[in-house]
């Protein structure tokens, strides 16, 4: 007789629940709930809102919670949503997902493909899109609320859902916090969160133990000249020049200033100046990304920075006055860390539920996620976020063999496939929150 029957009809015949048995039953529930699932995916794929406009995705995340018995408080840190659970004594764990999508022309060519456009911080109309998966995190959370209130009976503790805003721009963990996250609900004593990954196969999960995602901070160097005639530039101080000597300086930050066994990124993604052929402009704006682990390293690339704008313009002729601005943003995000006895503690269940090769350990990547700022209110409470891969199977196979390239998270093409990816989501979340949470 096969094993896992063996075990069911024991359990039957003693009146147990086995964890075989237990976690037949989680799955079973996410494959009968898929037709819900894909029909929450596509509204929201199709429907994204951009950072700090998340008013729509907010209210319809919150209705779903209100209707399986959370307890709701809406517009909490700007369109954040906290959603309680109370179920007798016990623990009590943090879900999170965000909400909001970023400004890119989605080209997936999926059916339910968002053609949605909405206004850019500058003002200017864009389109809208799910690229880095943030609606697949919202599915997953609302999956897994629907499973944990279905299995009440198996749990003890509270939970505290939360749908925070403005993930991407890094200001909603921020304000959530600020508003009282910590204060006004129950404080958690495990806060977990997951992302999706554009390079794992769909479904397989990722743990990092330890620093996960980097520091982040963006910067504007403003670079004055004196503009004028373009054929007269010695009556002139370009800016152009200068500001293409500063993008080229400042790659020697990481390369020379920087110790080689210390992760930094300094990358400059934006340059604009100018107007036409034959005007040298009066200024140029550069926008840059910055990306570290240690506090250290996160000052010495700021004050090079200034360091070397401000000598490069002195030695081009720039007056003291007008010597290049260099402001940091106030959207910094904190290394996010994953605490390594969870991490070590869910890498094991997932191990147990799902398998050894539907599990890897992942090293940190220089990408930002302000998730980490959870875990940094003191007393410090133990947080994760585990990784879930996208891919098509077939797809991921390919790349392997390099026949095709698969697009980044916040690309275009990035198109997750919906039911592997969801449903190991919910399964996952749901398993991890039940480890966690006191049995019955
Ligand atoms: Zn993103
Ligand atoms: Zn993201």
């Amino acid at each position: 007789m096969h094993l896992s029957r063996t075990i069911a009809l024991i359990s039957i015949i003693f009146g147990i629940s086995s964890p075989l048995q237990a976690n037949n039953s989680v799955q079973k529930a996410v494959e009968n709930d898929w037709p819900y699932l894909e029909k929450l995916y596509q509204h929201l794929h199709k429907n994204p809102e951009l950072s700090f406009q998340e008013s729509e995705t907010a209210k319809y995340i919150a209705r779903e919670m209100k209707s399986l018995g959370f307890e709701v408080v809406e517009n909490f840190g700007g369109h954040g949503l906290v959603a309680v659970l109370k179920n007798g004594s016990g623990p009590t764990i943090m879900l999170r997902t965000d909400l909001d999508g970023l400004p890119i022309k989605e080209n997936t060519g999926l059916s339910y493909a968002s053609q949605r456009v909405a206004q850019d911080r500058d003002g200017k109309n864009t389109f809208t899109m799910h690229a880095c998966g943030h609606d697949v995190h919202m599915t997953v959370f609302t999956g897994t609320a629907r499973r944990l209130v279905e299995l009440k009976q198996r749990w003890k503790g509270t939970l505290v859902m939360i749908g925070q805003p403005a993930e991407e721009r890094s200001g909603g963990a921020k304000a959530m916090l600020k508003q009282g996250l910590f204060e006004k609900f129950p404080r958690p004593d495990y806060n977990l969160a997951l992302h999706v990954s554009s390079n794992l196969k769909a479904g397989t999960l990722g743990i990092v133990k330890g620093f996960a995602m980097a520091n982040v901070d963006s910067v504007d160097i403003l670079v004055h000249g004196e503009g004028g005639h373009g054929a007269y530039p010695n009556n002139t101080k370009d800016p152009i020049v200068l500001a293409s000597q500063i993008v080229q300086a400042l790659q020697t930050i990481v390369s020379r200033e920087i110790s080689p066994l210390e992760p930094a990124v300094v990358t400059v993604g934006s340059i604009h100046g100018g107007s036409q052929h034959n005007i040298i402009p009066n200024q140029v704006k550069l926008q840059l990304t910055l990306r570290s682990y240690s506090k250290e390293v996160r000052e010495t690339t700021i004050s090079a920075i200034k360091r070397i704008t401000a000598n490069l313009a002195r030695a081009a002729g720039i007056s003291e006055d007008k010597l290049p601005t260099v402001t940091v943003l106030d959207e910094n995000t904190p290394a996010a860390f994953n605490n390594p006895v969870l991490a070590s503690r869910i890498e094991k269940l997932f191990v147990e539920k799902f398998g050894q090769n539907n599990v890897l350990e992942l090293g940190p990547e220089m990408v930002g996620e302000d998730f980490g700022r959870y875990g940094q209110v003191e007393p410090k409470i133990p947080s994760l976020m585990f990784r879930l891969g996208t891919v098509e199977k077939n797809r991921y196979e390919q790349s392997l063999l390099g026949q095709v390239r698969l697009p980044t998270l916040h690309s275009a093409k990035f198109a997750p496939d919906p039911k592997p990816t969801i449903s190991k989501g919910v399964r996952a979340m749901t398993e991890a929150a039940l480890e966690l949470l006191d049995k019955k």
